[in-house]
């Protein structure tokens, strides 16, 4: 099976870093691309393993020297996906969970056509408002921020190719997760594989029709 990236969105605080992490350590088949940000580390957040995070000059260097797979600015900082990275997770055959915004996921289902893109929205304005707020790293400004990006990115829905509701969390990470084995069965993905499964198939019905035709 030839593994392909798999693109979470959703306005912040929609659970896409809660999911990724709960599927990374419940599916050996998939594996995390780290990105890079501009922006300043949260309590808890480690270099390389949350992100990888860069001043805005090692970003613009990083840029020009072509690193990126896509990047993008999103609420005043910049994000960007190492080609590097991807490629890392790809060919070590597992399928890359990608956490980046809308206009990023754009540009990399470009690169990677194989994408599938997930777009995880919150069961209402109310428990968005909650789950940003209950982050408390910010100040109203920053909320503000958020908000408007929320629904700029909710109006980007329609070039996703799934949509899930995140109300409890572990049936949108099964959601998820059914997606991936869906995708990852698709005749298209295995056309190899599965040509070469029916001809077998095909090969031993035909010696049979032989048996049989023979002994009647
Ligand atoms: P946060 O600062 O809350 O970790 O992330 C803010 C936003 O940046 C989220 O919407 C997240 O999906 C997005 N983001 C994170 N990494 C990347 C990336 O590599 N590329 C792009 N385009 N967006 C990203």
């Amino acid at each position: 099976m030839t593994p392909f990236p798999v693109i979470l969105s959703s306005p912040s605080g929609g659970g896409k870093t809660t999911i990724a992490r709960a599927l990374l350590t419940r599916r050996r088949d998939v594996g995390y691309s780290v990105s890079c940000t501009t922006r300043e580390p949260r309590k808890g957040e480690v270099d390389g393993v949350d992100y990888f995070f860069l001043t805005p000059d090692e970003f613009e260097s990083a840029a020009a020297r072509g690193d990126f797979a896509e990047w993008a600015e999103v609420h005043g900082q910049r994000y960007g996906t190492l080609k590097r990275e991807v490629e890392r997770v790809l060919s070590g055959g597992k399928h890359v969970i990608m956490d980046i915004d809308v206009q990023g996921a754009r540009q990399l289902a470009e690169v990677f056509p194989a994408s599938v893109l997930i777009f995880l929205v919150p069961p209402s304005a109310e428990v968005l408002l909650e789950r940003l707020r209950g982050r408390r790293s910010e100040g109203p400004e920053a909320l503000v921020r958020r908000l408007k990006t929320a629904v700029e990115e909710l109006k980007a829905v329609s070039m996703y190719h799934y949509m899930v509701t995140n109300d409890r969390l572990d049936v949108a990470i099964a959601r998820v997760s059914s997606i991936i084995d869906a995708e990852a069965a698709r005749s298209e993905r295995r056309r190899e594989e599965h040509d070469a499964d029916v001809s077998t198939l095909i090969m031993q019905l035909q010696l049979e029709i032989r048996k049989q035709q023979e002994l009647g």
